[in-house]
């Protein structure tokens, strides 16, 4: 087996990733950067994130294995002491393949045009004061949206920002995308749905802001800064990131011990 390993780089998943590669030699598995069966993120969500944006151009044929160092983390199924465990089911066992889906995000601009995956969200906001965006979903207009910024995000991703932002949890299986919104301004003139709302994968919303303004866009962890944006398409992606599981960790499982803890 060839495996990439990326881990958080603080003092703990320095030390896992140095016991991973010791246990994987042992098992005659191979380091390889450039094309690995398996991604191995040591650390949180945001390695795991990091692990994606390396990966996100052979997503056909890699899977992440997520091992977490800090707080329970969603896209990691083991602790810090489970790693012979893990290691010993690699080197014995075929693993289930799950899959989740992404999101697919075009920026037009009059340069062009842009396309983004995003494993967790989209987040759209002003750099100057309050975002003014038309909101169109199938190509008929839906609202116009003032306030602090829009995220729309992933099944995946909606245990992250979307969660803060009082947007549903949506189960991975689903494919869809949810717009959250951010502090819009809603009185007698300005006006926005208020909740967050889920489209289907064959649905798709364009958001059309003032193309002299400054945009901060953000792709998972990643931000840019944009000007000239005439609009931006988001709909659910073709590709999917799959995820190598060597033992059931349920969905609901994974919220409820994130959020809830403990037992009733
Ligand atoms: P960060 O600001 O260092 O961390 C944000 C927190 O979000 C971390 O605790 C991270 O978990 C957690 N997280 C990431 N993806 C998650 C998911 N799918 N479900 C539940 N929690 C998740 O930034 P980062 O580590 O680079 O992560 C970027 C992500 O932060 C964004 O994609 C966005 O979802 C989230 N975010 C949240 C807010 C908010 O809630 N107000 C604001 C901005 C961004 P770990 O500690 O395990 O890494």
């Amino acid at each position: 087996m060839k495996y990439a390993l990326l881990d958080r780089g603080d003092q703990l998943s320095r030390a896992l990733s140095e016991e991973f590669h010791t246990l994987a030699k042992a098992r005659g598995f191979t380091v390889n950067e450039s094309s690995p069966d398996i991604v191995v993120s040591i650390g949180g969500d945001g390695t795991l994130l990091q692990a994606y944006q390396r990966f996100k151009d052979q997503l056909a044929n890699v899977s992440f294995v997520g091992i977490h160092t800090g707080h329970l983390g969603f896209y990691a199924d083991w602790k810090k002491d489970e790693l012979t465990e893990l290691l010993d089911l690699m080197a014995s066992s075929t693993p289930q393949k799950v899959q989740y889906p992404l999101l697919q995000v075009e920026i037009s601009t009059s340069s062009g045009r842009t396309v983004y995956l995003a494993l967790n969200e989209f987040t759209l906001k002003s750099v100057d004061g309050t975002l003014v965006a038309a909101l169109h979903i199938n190509d008929e207009p839906f609202e116009m949206f003032r306030g602090d910024g829009i995220v729309i995000s992933t099944p995946t991703g909606s245990t992250g920002y979307n969660k803060s932002l009082g947007g549903a949890i949506l189960h991975p299986s689903l494919e869809a995308l949810q717009i959250a919104e951010i502090a819009s301004i809603n009185n007698r003139v300005y006006r926005t749905l208020g909740s967050s709302m889920i489209l289907p994968k064959h649905h798709h919303c364009d958001i059309v802001p003032d193309p002299e303004k400054k945009l901060y866009i953000g792709i998972d962890h990643l931000v840019l800064q944009m000007s000239g944006v005439s609009s931006i398409t988001c709909r659910v992606a073709e590709s999917k990131i799959t995820f190598a599981r060597y033992r059931p960790y349920p969905f609901w499982n994974r919220v409820r011990e994130a959020f809830i803890g403990g037992s009733m």
